[in-house]
């Protein structure tokens, strides 16, 4: 018996002889990609998992389901089950700027996919590892005891487990009840509304190409935030984001966004736009802190989301590979505190997490009245235009380079000014 397999039977012992119902190694409360990607690997490692979440799988999620196609090679159990999800995968990214006047290109690698049917795999795949699920049961709360951690349920019944993961999303109960955070300020949240339009597959490539050529617009209505159309085989995806302290004007812009796509041919004019969702997405940055003891957040709840885009899929899951690593060895080593947890944090922040750093001042670059002014420079120059359109189009893995980006827009004005 290995050490793992020898401190799980002391545990398991333990709750035995205090007569607990239930007893896990790890309860993760969500099980949206964070949530299901963390529970399949875990349960993979050998651990008792239970996965809660307050729906029933399928379930929809609000979002443009656009994610960069790499994420199929990092996640290779999903590429083997990709025709279950993947509705194309866009190869052009068109970039609008806020005045609407200058469009850039740039050759991208966006998989699409609606996320009722992404999120099913990924719930399935957990499932299929062991990962034991509780769907359709809403976590009210956690508390925290000295030798274990409990998940309060609907009337009395309780879930208890050596680790919480709160990968509740956007408005997790988990980082409310840990104190890691109360309420996002406006500031650091999107407000979104967004629709699934069906389309015949025809009708797509008339207007969007056999490419797909997703777009994007930069802060519509001179409002801070991003709208876009993914174009999916038999659907397409329409979205509008606007920062929380200007999210007043939502209806109205997506109102006026929708009359734009109509006269731009992007869209029919019969278009079923009765479905169309409220969200919110965090887009400031992530939490100063991820962990306390005996919990861990990863995604929407600990804020990894890209401040440009809001997306947040291929975060969400790469966390979910770090905190494996870790709690497989918090576990082992049966020590539940800060010390050892704050590996978890080191090592996410160490891989994507430091990039936000960079994304958000892209933002407030993307967002100031300069943005017409660059797209303006970006037009003369094709290096400028992949290094904007890849960012925005999630496909490139290290997010933007802002110091580069500055630079070669620099040398294009210098370039100009000399004519070289
Ligand atoms: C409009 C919109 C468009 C977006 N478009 C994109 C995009 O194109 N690409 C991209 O990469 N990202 C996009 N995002 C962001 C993306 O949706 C999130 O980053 C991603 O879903 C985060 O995954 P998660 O597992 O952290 O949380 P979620 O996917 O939100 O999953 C959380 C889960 O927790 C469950 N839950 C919540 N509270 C409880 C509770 N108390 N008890 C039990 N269960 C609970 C929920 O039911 C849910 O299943 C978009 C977001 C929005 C709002």
């Amino acid at each position: 018996m290995n050490l793992l397999e020898t401190v799980k039977v002391k545990y398991k012992m333990t709750c035995l002889a205090d007569g607990w119902k239930h007893m896990y190694d790890v309860a993760v409360i969500g099980a949206g990609p964070g949530g299901a990607t963390t529970s399949r690997y875990l349960a993979k490692k050998g651990l008792k998992v239970c996965m809660i979440d307050k729906d029933t799988f399928p379930r929809d999620k609000p979002c443009g389901g656009g994610f960069s196609e790499g994420l199929l090679d990092e996640f290779p159990y999903l590429r083997k089950r990709s025709d279950e999800f993947l509705k194309g995968v866009a190869r052009v990214g068109v970039l609008h700027s806020p005045n609407r006047r200058i469009v850039l290109k740039g050759s991208v690698d966006l998989a699409l996919a609606l996320r009722t049917d992404f999120d099913n795999v990924l719930f399935e795949s957990a499932v299929e590892e062991g990962a034991e699920p509780l769907v359709g049961t809403r976590a009210k709360s956690v508390r925290f005891h000295n030798n274990h951690s409990e998940v309060m349920l609907k009337g009395s019944e309780s879930i208890k487990a050596q680790v919480v993961i709160g990968a509740d999303g956007v408005s997790s109960m988990v980082v409310r009840e840990t104190g890691l955070n109360r309420r996002w300020p406006s500031s650091m949240i999107t407000a979104c509304r967004v629709v699934e339009v069906p389309v015949k597959y025809n009708e797509i490539v008339d207007r969007y190409t056999e490419n797909l050529n997703y777009h994007f617009y930069v802060n519509l209505g001179g409002l801070p935030g991003y709208g876009w159309i993914f174009p999916k085989l038999d659907t397409i995806n329409i979205g509008l984001g606007i920062v929380g302290t200007h999210a007043q004007g939502l209806p109205r812009v997506f109102d006026s966004f929708v009359r734009h796509l109509k006269r731009e041919k992007l869209l029919m004019q019969d278009a079923d736009l009765s479905k169309a969702k409220g969200a919110l997405v965090p887009t400031g940055g992530p939490l100063a802190r991820s962990h306390v003891e005996r919990c861990i957040l990863l995604g929407d709840s600990a804020g990894m989301v890209s401040p440009i885009t809001g997306g947040g899929i291929a975060y969400a899951m790469r966390a979910a590979k770090f905190a494996t690593a870790v709690l497989t060895e918090v576990i082992e080593a049966d020590d539940f505190g800060n010390g050892i947890l704050e590996e978890y944090e080191k090592s996410w922040r160490g891989d994507f997490g430091d990039k936000f750093k960079d994304q958000l001042l892209a933002q407030k670059i993307f967002t100031s009245p300069f943005t017409d002014l660059l797209f303006e420079i970006g037009r003369r120059d094709e290096t400028i235009q992949e290094m904007v359109s890849e960012s925005m189009a999630e496909s490139a893995e290290d997010g933007i380079d802002v110091k580069r980006l500055i630079l070669r827009t620099m040398f294009v004005c210098l370039r100009a000014s000399f004519k070289f």
